[in-house]
């Protein structure tokens, strides 16, 4: 079956990015709050997923959602075989322009979690899948999807967005309304997760959290931190499949 027919996409939200496509390596535009994020986020992936020496070189990863490859790009510059994959063409026309240009080595492909779950099950060390469950009509079947993808005794990376009134209030009224640091409709607080349903879902899918740990981000200084006890806004959740 084909699961991107079957239907855990919303296609506005794909629209909505596919708009953008041309945006995503403008460290000015409406993707540099991902820009800015992202040194932190990678720290946090290869503290906990690169064992030891903290390092995924190596390591077969997947990257959920990919859109432009802004984390797919670190993950290779890592030294990761990184895959990145997408629903939006034209953001994977883009991540795949800027690889080349930048002489980055990356797969991309445009294929659900779901579907590449049906044909390569059990093929990454380490799957990613960042900013991207706010986006789908039922996270839950994309988590499991990706408790798929993931060979036993990998790891997993999330990160969301907390259901709370601050949350509201940082990331609708003062990123999209006031400051307009993001367009506005890119969020939609009724699909904001809190980190009690994220860990459900992942138990429900068969992985066992780890750790979770909160990412401070500060507009005005367009810095952001790692910060294990404000789970109020932006977190990552780190999880294992069990060997
Ligand atoms: N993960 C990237 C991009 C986050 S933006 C990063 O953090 O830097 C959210 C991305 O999710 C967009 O690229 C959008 O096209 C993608 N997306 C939304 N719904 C999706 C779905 N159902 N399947 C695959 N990708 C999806």
């Amino acid at each position: 079956m084909n699961h991107t027919e079957a239907g855990n996409v919303d296609h506005d939200e794909i629209s909505r990015f596919e708009a953008l496509a041309a945006r995503w390596w403008d460290l000015g535009g409406e993707m540099a709050a991902l820009h800015h994020i992202n040194p932190p986020r990678m720290r946090y992936i290869q503290q906990r997923a690169g064992g030891p020496t903290a390092s995924i070189k190596g390591k077969r990863v997947l990257d959920v959602g990919c859109g432009g490859g802004i984390l797919t790009e670190a993950l290779a510059l890592a030294g990761a075989d990184a895959t990145g994959i997408d629903l939006a063409d034209a953001s994977i026309i883009v991540a795949r322009q800027h690889a080349a240009d930048s002489g980055i080595t990356a797969r991309y492909e445009v294929i659900g979690a779901e579907d590449l779950a049906d044909d390569a099950p059990e093929s990454f060390d380490l799957v990613c899948c960042l900013e991207m469950l706010e986006h789908v009509p039922d996270p839950a079947q994309t988590i499991e999807a990706i408790a798929r993808l993931v060979k036993p005794g990998g790891d997993v990376v999330f990160s969301t967005i907390n259901r709370n009134p601050k949350s509201y209030a940082l990331m609708i009224v003062a990123a999209e309304m006031v400051a307009k640091i993001v367009p506005r409709g890119t969020h939609d607080y009724a699909k904001f997760i809190r980190p009690s349903e994220l860990d459900r879902w992942a138990r429900d899918a068969g992985l066992v959290p780890q750790d979770v740990t909160g990412l401070r981000y500060n507009p005005l200084l367009k810095s952001a931190s790692l910060n294990a006890s404000d789970l109020d806004v932006n977190y990552l959740m780190h999880c294992r499949k069990p060997a």
